[in-house]
């Protein structure tokens, strides 16, 4: 479908939409946007069943509470900051964006102005010599603790200390400052190696009820008002309770099985990631749930071996990645045949194609529903649920 044929256009339309490529939709208003949405999903999924009206956010900007910026400088050699222009290695100067936190966006600019002073140097991809290749910042929605990483292609910072304190004294807010170390030729922004120059070296946040500890490197969902709402419609649905045995399958840091925890009697959770398992469990442990495990497997091979001890589990979350899920998975999830099936999907393609196999086993769709995670982006999110009759 054309995002641009025919649509009244958004009168706060972002100026750089062009150069970075981030917000697909952006020309639209935020209720056209919706609509898109509403019919995208309706093409791919009303054979399943009714469609829900999509689920949107109130307040749809500086959502994202996880902000990176790289920095360069221009061929007049001006630092700037900013996001890669898509598909390119070009920064494209950003001071401030509408999906992103706008705490997150005044710290990377100050950051900027006090590079001189600090006689900090930006990193130069082509010849290898600088320092600074990046700053993130994450900042914890009901906390409001914020953390700053600072990405250098060295461990070598010689004002580190007084670069932190001046950079505290201006943001006050700032709960923690981490050094990441990045040394390769690599697209990826975080190296291995970590100094934290202040504070725990980690923020932590509390989304649905549970606390969540956030490192630079864990992954956590970027928009908690959203995802409150999703896992709110996906532990609806489930209609959990004490007996109630869950599978979290591919659970990343546990965030769904924490929550299903809290009303359920047993849940496991499987994960591939055994830095994100890593997390789950301390998670579990900062939530003193004990009727969780985790398990560190694909969730096919996991899924199958379950199915074959015969372990019983009345309800399957299933949260897989852009790709879908697995043949292998399917065909072993309908082996063990919970009782309920609630798949949260992020590409509504690969969920029809999930469904079409999992409807074939006897599942029926009882509920479809779509929910804006990144508003202003193409992307679309859905919970639905799937139940089969037992003979
Ligand atoms: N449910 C989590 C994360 C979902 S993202 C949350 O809401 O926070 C999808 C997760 O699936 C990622 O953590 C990824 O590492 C994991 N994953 C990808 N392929 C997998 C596989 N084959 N088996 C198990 N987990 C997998």
């Amino acid at each position: 479908m054309s995002t641009k044929s025919n649509l009244k256009t958004n009168p706060d339309a972002c100026p750089l939409a062009k150069k970075c490529g981030g917000c697909q939709l952006q020309n639209m208003t935020y209720d056209r946007q919706l609509r898109w949405k509403q019919a995208r999903s309706e093409i791919l999924l009303k054979k399943f069943g009714k469609v829900d009206r999509i689920i949107g956010m109130e307040s749809p900007y500086h959502y994202r509470n996880k902000v990176q910026a790289a920095f360069g400088r221009t061929r007049g050699g001006k630092i700037i900051s900013g996001v890669y222009q898509s598909g390119s290695h070009r920064i494209v100067s950003v001071d401030s964006c509408m999906t992103e936190d706008e705490t997150a966006d005044k710290i990377i600019v100050d950051i900027r102005e006090m590079l001189p002073k600090f006689k900090i140097w930006t990193y130069d991809e082509d010849k290898g010599t600088g320092f600074l290749r990046h700053v993130l910042v994450k900042r914890g929605f009901s906390s409001g603790e914020v953390m700053v990483v600072i990405v250098g292609a060295s461990g070598y910072f010689p004002m580190k200390k007084k670069f932190t304190a001046a950079l505290l004294e201006k943001h006050p807010e700032i709960t923690t400052v981490v050094l990441n170390i990045n040394p390769k030729d690599t697209n990826l922004v975080l190296g291995e190696r970590e100094e934290v120059l202040y504070g725990e070296g980690y923020i932590e946040d509390t989304l649905c009820g549970c606390v969540f500890r956030i490192s630079p490197k864990s992954f956590y969902q970027i928009n908690p008002v959203q995802t409150e709402k999703l896992y709110g419609k996906a532990m609806e649905l489930a209609e959990l309770h004490e007996n109630s045995t869950v599978l979290d399958a591919y659970c990343g840091i546990g965030t769904i099985g924490l929550v299903a925890a809290k009303k359920a009697g047993r849940v496991i959770g499987v994960e591939l990631n055994p830095d994100a398992v890593r997390d789950a469990i301390s998670n579990a442990k900062r939530n003193k749930a004990d009727n969780i495990r985790f398990f560190c497997a694909d969730a096919g091979d996991f899924m199958e071996s379950a199915a074959h001890e015969g372990e019983k589990f009345d309800v399957v979350f299933m949260d897989p990645p852009r790709s879908g899920s697995s043949k292998k998975f399917i065909d072993s999830l309908a082996k063990a045949a919970p009782k309920k099936i609630v798949y949260i999907s992020c590409n509504p393609e690969t969920l029809a194609r999930d469904l079409e196999l999992i409807t074939r086993k006897g599942y029926s769709v009882q509920k479809i529903c779509p929910v804006d995670m990144f508003p202003h982006t193409n992307h679309i999110e859905c919970v639905v649920l799937l139940t089969i009759e037992h003979k």
